[in-house]
């Protein structure tokens, strides 16, 4: 008999790529291990797929049934493997993500390296990282290197690529109280975190092979997490995984309710952000956006620009007000006539006034939020009558126009400028 290497895989609605995972550890040329799949109460689809593979006796399946509502609060692979690692008996413990597989020698090579060095707990490998767009097909590969003995891996070893005693990880729970740091401020490099708790205790040593390929999709956490900006602000259309969309508003979130209202207030479909679900989540739903925004100015959302069919007054909504926009050079400057809705009277009529958006000319501009300024090779963002810096990555991830941005003077930057 070998000695039993635990597998413990995350999951989390990646219907496309869990069954390659599974299957890449039922090929495995090692045969003396066991998996646990934790799942994180992934949608039907997901867990459909999984159950076919729960006849093999060496494979344990445990479902967090995690509430969406609840899901920011940690890291949730983190919290996943640390339910796991009391439920496995293997001597080694291993790791696998929903959207990797591992070489048919991947168990092989790294229980070996551990019972031929007495002296080693922990070994990484080399990654094949393949990046895959929306169709599934591979846009760009490289390799994640081996560097020799590493006493400080962060950033160099991804989690799918280790394999470590359980007597390390016991040292870990130990000093630390748990196994991995679950932490939400990890959530997109949990494993680093870990390796700083284990390079405690002991380093990593290489095996100079491949032994497990990443794929990297466009909605992979990591992804969005880097594309995503840390404050989301008001009249910003966002999307997680799931194919809801909701807008962001008075910091809550709105669902679209359908295609109709989408249209009807002329939102963008090419400004809808993609955002990780603990990102969706930490927002509390607001009532939805559905056509009962059109009776009421309480449900209305804010960011807005409408006008009724028997005037030529526009105004643009800000903070649950109407600001009327002063003339066509305002709105040129600020918008674009093909973004006005058509409401009726009684619903402008609702409103309180704020101050009139002037022309940028004017010496007292009132300045309409979620504008995008440009001066001096800086980029500002306007929320509330004021200026706020924004890098240009920031603005590209939400979205907003850096090709076009508004050109202003320094003057007027100074006027509205808040540190
Ligand atoms: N995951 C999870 N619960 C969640 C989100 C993600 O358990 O709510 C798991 C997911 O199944 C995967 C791991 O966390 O095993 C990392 O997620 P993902 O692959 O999307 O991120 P990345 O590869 O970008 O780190
Ligand atoms: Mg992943």
């Amino acid at each position: 008999m070998k000695p039993l290497v635990s597998v413990i895989l995350t999951s989390y609605n990646k219907p496309l790529t869990i069954a390659k995972a599974i299957k890449s550890v039922l090929r495995q040329s090692y045969t003396d291990w066991e998996l646990m799949i934790m799942d994180d109460n992934s949608n039907e689809e997901t867990v459909q797929i999984i159950k076919k593979y729960l006849k093999d006796k060496r494979i344990k399946y445990y479902n967090s049934n995690i509430e969406n509502s609840e899901r920011y609060r940690t890291t949730r692979y983190a919290t996943l493997i640390n339910r796991a690692i009391p439920m496995t008996k293997g001597k080694y413990i291993t790791y696998l993500t929903d959207d990797n597989e591992f070489l048919p020698n991947r168990l092989k090579r790294m229980a070996e390296y551990l019972e031929s060095h007495s002296k080693a707990d922990i070994v990484y490998s080399k990654q094949m990282v393949r990046t895959i767009n929306h169709n599934g097909e591979i846009t760009k590969t490289f390799i994640r290197r081996t560097f020799g003995v590493l006493r400080k891996p962060a950033g160099y070893v991804d989690h799918c690529s280790i394999m470590h005693t359980r007597s390390i990880a016991n040292k870990v729970y130990d000093k630390f109280g748990s196994y991995w740091d679950d932490d939400p401020k990890y959530w997109f490099n949990g494993d680093a975190a870990y390796w700083k708790r284990l390079t405690e205790f002991a380093v990593f040593y290489p095996v100079h092979e491949i032994l497990d390929v990443a794929y990297k999709a466009p909605d992979s956490f990591q992804r969005l997490y880097s594309q995503t900006p840390k404050i989301i602000p008001d009249g910003t259309l966002i999307k997680g995984p799931a194919s809801e969309i909701y807008l962001i508003d008075r910091n809550h979130r709105r669902k679209i309710a359908s295609k109709e209202v989408f249209n009807s207030l002329k939102y963008d479909a090419s400004k809808i952000l993609e955002v990780p679900d603990p990102y969706l989540f930490k927002y509390q739903e607001g009532p939805p956006i559905d056509h009962h925004v059109f009776s009421s100015s309480d449900l209305m959302p804010n960011g807005l620009l409408i006008k009724c069919a028997n005037s030529s007054f526009i105004y643009y909504l800000q903070n649950n007000k109407k600001h009327r926009i002063s003339n066509k050079e305002a709105l040129n400057q600020y918008f674009c006539s093909e973004e006005v809705v058509n409401v009726n009277e009684k619903l402008i009529n609702q409103f309180e006034n704020g101050p009139d958006i002037m022309p940028i000319s004017d010496s007292d501009a009132f300045i309409p939020d979620r504008i995008l300024f440009f001066c001096r090779n800086k980029y500002y963002i306007s929320s509330k009558n004021s200026l706020q810096s924004i890098s240009k990555q920031t603005a590209l991830n939400l979205k907003l126009p850096v090709h076009s941005p508004v050109r202003v003077g320094m003057p007027f930057i100074s006027r509205f400028f808040k540190n």
